[in-house]
């Protein structure tokens, strides 16, 4: 049962202080969760404890058990969930081309552009509203794939 065991590591008293989904960007597989060694972790809290020296990363069931609280962790599994099917959607949506020839979407009052990298041949570049990404990308739909996870960050 992984550090469920041990009696170096707290039990209770731990905080979420990140969450993410594995899948975003395109991943595929699972994660081992760091409390318990369940192997097939695909949302993942980080946990931290103030009397232990390192960062977490579990599942709901040990992130709920940790935190003593049984709402909030499947709420932003929940969120995470919602997040992935739109995710997917995402690419379908109906985007349209700018004068320059750059695909563009204008979606909950942002303006999000998908452009080539200047600097780098057949990369491409996001950027919403007038934030541009720091990373390009070999394929374009990756692009838009980021400038979603981006525009759910800014959400948050
Ligand atoms: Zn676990």
């Amino acid at each position: 049962m992984g550090r469920w065991e041990r009696k170096d590591v707290p039990h209770k008293g731990w905080i979420c202080v990140d969450y993410y989904d594995l899948h975003a960007n395109g991943e595929v597989g699972y994660a081992t969760c760091e409390m318990c060694n369940n192997e097939r972790i695909r949302y993942i809290h980080i946990m931290r404890h103030e009397s232990y020296a390192k960062e977490l990363k579990v599942g709901c069931i040990c992130a709920e058990k940790m935190a003593d609280d049984y709402v909030g962790p499947k709420s932003r599994e929940k969120l995470l969930k919602n997040r992935s099917i739109r995710r997917k959607n995402w690419l379908k949506r109906n985007w349209r081309q700018s004068s320059r020839g750059n695909d563009y979407l204008n979606v909950d009052g942002h303006n999000v552009t998908i452009f080539p990298d200047k600097n780098r041949a057949e990369h491409w570049k996001f950027k919403i509203d007038d934030d541009f990404s720091l990373k390009s990308y070999v394929e374009k739909n990756q692009a838009k794939i980021a400038a979603f996870d981006a525009l759910m960050k800014k959400r948050e």
